[in-house]
């Protein structure tokens, strides 16, 4: 059905030819794609979830510095991995790393599936590691995949959902390289707002082509990112040395620290002992 829907039943090399030979001209040169592994891929696709490449560039050459192997991150304390961490947020990912790096010091699973129920890792992950690491031919969609499939095949961004059904449909036999592409594509011509049409290779293909709506909604309510904001800036402080829940709440100057210090805690992600909080040990 997904090929009829296609623009009106073109093939499904059509979109494949034109976007692989733009990736080969303009395609990101990223470290994780020049040294892959599968250690590296999912370092790199945890620490992308939810953070913009520049800011992930530094923080994973520094990252793979001090844990260069998932044996290395598996013996380290979680505090440490913490501190790694420090400038990409969201720190759930780094505990579930080191959760993941332990349960697989050796190596990690292969099977989508088995990756899939690694702790922190969902449909998008398991499919990625699976495909840049280890070669699969599986479908999966981040934000940028669904934006492109979608606007070309449908007019608009798609569900993760017929995201995936698209990729299934139109994937050519070099998965990785086709996922890289639409990675590229959505992140350098395909914007969410103002998508540079004229230089997409896929302009000819597009339903979406010059109508794209200029704004874009936001994904995140104030009150959650000022939530997140308030946990990341507690685990910013405990960086430097454990700290009274008294001390945190004055030198952060936010009335939600003792809640979001009980919620960290029930997370593993801080520990308390003798009046203090501090990073896991
Ligand atoms: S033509 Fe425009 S809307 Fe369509 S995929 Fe290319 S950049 Fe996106």
């Amino acid at each position: 059905m997904l090929r009829r829907v296609y623009n009106g039943g073109r093939p499904a090399g059509t979109l494949a030819d034109p976007l692989l030979r733009w990736f080969r001209r303009s395609g990101r040169d990223l470290p994780w794609r020049r040294a892959g592994g599968p250690y590296r891929v999912l370092v790199s696709e945890m620490m992308l979830q939810q953070t913009q490449v520049e800011r992930v560039l530094p923080a994973y050459a520094r990252f793979l510095g001090r844990f260069p192997t998932p044996a290395a991150l598996a013996r380290a304390p979680l505090g440490d991995v913490l501190r790694a961490w420090d400038g990409l947020g969201y720190n759930r990912r780094a505990r579930d790393l080191h959760r993941i790096a332990r349960l697989h010091p050796r190596r990690l699973p292969r099977d989508v599936d088995a990756l899939d129920a690694l702790p922190g890792v969902g449909a998008y992950t398991a499919g990625a590691v699976a495909c840049f690491a280890f070669g699969a031919r599986v479908a999966f969609a981040d934000t940028n995949i669904r934006r492109v499939l979608g606007r070309v095949v449908l007019g608009r961004t798609a569900t993760e959902r017929e995201a995936v059904s698209i990729d299934a449909s139109l994937m050519p036999r070099d998965a990785a390289r086709w996922h890289h592409a639409l990675m590229d594509l959505g992140a350098t011509i395909c914007l969410a707002r103002a998508p540079r049409c004229a230089a997409c290779p896929a302009a000819a293909l597009c339903r979406a082509r010059g109508r794209v709506p200029a704004h874009a909604p936001r994904r995140q309510t104030p009150f959650a990112s000022s939530d997140r904001r308030v946990r990341g800036r507690i685990v910013s402080v405990l960086r430097a040395g454990p700290r009274t829940v008294a001390t945190l709440t004055r030198s952060i100057g936010d009335r939600r620290v003792p809640r979001l210090v009980d919620a960290l805690e029930a997370d593993e992600l801080v520990e308390r002992s003798r009046g203090l909080v501090r990073l896991p040990a």
